[in-house]
């Protein structure tokens, strides 16, 4: 019999990936070369194998992948059992690529223009005499939606930053500068078990919490200040992402209030998030909490995010966003309010859409925290 733990354990099919893929394909463009690692790493399942610096081609038809990387990844590349073939860089990247796609007879290729910089987009005009299709978002609305493994990955690593968030409360104290409670929840994190921080860790205290992604600088924690904690683990290369915000001493009047609309916006969207929504519509369950009380001119930022093997990635939430939210998402629920002077104040949680609604992935207490 099948556990949920068993279930979580499961190797997600790349062949259904590469499958699902292939369905997006037309007549006209019959093809695609994947450029975007994470994209890459998505559709093999090999979500920790290649670093940033791959560089590497991903090139799928109806009928085949294959993988084009240099000598620096080649080998691994071949000892991995990935569901594609592997093509060892000969002369550039692009001349091993010209001769796969005469070898496929492809007539159109089809490429990421997202992720495509101008001056490959040229190598690759000038190498491959085939018509070239810009695309978006292939891979990338497919990764949206995660299978049962993925989502044990991302609630491992939301596990961890939970954990971490818990510890870090004992150590915050005046005096302490932003950097080296940055340093501490980096260090925990993968003392935790993290492979790395899923980006660059923000503790952002008193009025530098104003500022939504101030990062961690040289200020020194003071009594009375909101301290605004935002960071992630990367878990077997899968992203978490929360904040917390807390208050050194006892807050003022202010404070709570601000605390407790932010809340209560956050709770507002929790609440009504259901499948079938479009991104504005989720976006506009918090908002409308602020437009109530006046404020919403200072949620300057969206609701949210997907997370996945990017820390940002599909859905958006956010005012403008026209996609429709799936059974199988995952992203972040973030309302803040920033006031320049004052500080600012902002909760996230990352959650998964079921059929009725969303299950927090995130666990910390959510109440104002006074230290
Ligand atoms: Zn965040
Ligand atoms: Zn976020």
């Amino acid at each position: 019999m099948n556990g949920p733990s068993s279930v979580h354990d499961a190797r997600p099919d790349p062949n259904g990936r590469l499958k699902r893929l292939r369905a997006l394909f037309s007549d006209e463009v019959p093809a695609l070369l994947v450029s975007h690692v994470a994209n890459i790493r998505y559709l093999l399942e090999a979500p920790t194998m290649f670093d940033d610096d791959f560089g590497g081609l991903l090139l799928v038809t109806q009928t085949t992948a294959s993988l084009i990387a240099d000598s620096r990844y080649s080998g691994q590349a071949k000892e991995a059992d990935l569901v594609c073939g592997v093509e060892p860089a000969s002369g550039s990247l692009w001349e091993t690529l010209a001769r796969l796609v005469k070898r496929r007879k492809l007539k159109c290729v089809g490429f990421e223009s997202r992720y495509l910089t101008v001056a490959q987009w040229q190598q690759l005009k000038k190498v491959v005499p085939v018509e070239l299709a810009p695309t978006t978002d292939l891979a990338e609305r497919l990764r949206a939606v995660k299978e049962p493994a993925e989502i044990g990955r991302l609630t491992a690593a939301a596990r961890i930053a939970d954990e971490v968030f818990n510890d870090i409360l004992n150590l915050l104290g005046p005096g302490l500068s932003e950097r080296e409670v940055a340093l501490e929840i980096d260090f925990k994190m993968r003392r935790a078990g993290a492979d790395r921080s899923s980006f660059a860790t923000i503790v952002a205290t008193g009025p530098n919490s104003a500022y939504p992604h101030a990062g961690a600088g040289e200020r020194r924690i003071q009594l009375g200040d909101l301290i605004k904690l935002d960071f992630g683990a990367v878990y077997k290369g899968y992203h978490s992402d929360m904040t917390r915000t807390v208050v050194l001493g006892s807050a003022t009047d202010r404070q709570a209030q601000v605390y407790g609309a932010v809340l209560a916006a956050q709770t507002a969207a929790l609440e009504r998030l259901v499948p079938g929504l479009t991104g504005a519509e989720a976006d506009a369950l918090a908002r409308n909490v602020f437009e109530s009380i006046g404020m919403a001119k200072d949620f300057g930022h969206n609701l949210g995010h997907g997370v996945g093997l990017e820390v940002h990635e599909l859905p958006t939430l956010g005012q403008k966003s026209e996609g429709r939210l799936e059974v199988g998402m995952v992203f972040t629920v973030e309302p803040g309010l920033y006031f320049p002077g004052f500080g600012g104040v902002r909760i996230e949680d990352m959650v998964v859409m079921r059929e009725n609604g969303v299950q927090t992935l995130t666990t910390s207490a959510k109440q104002l925290i006074e230290i």
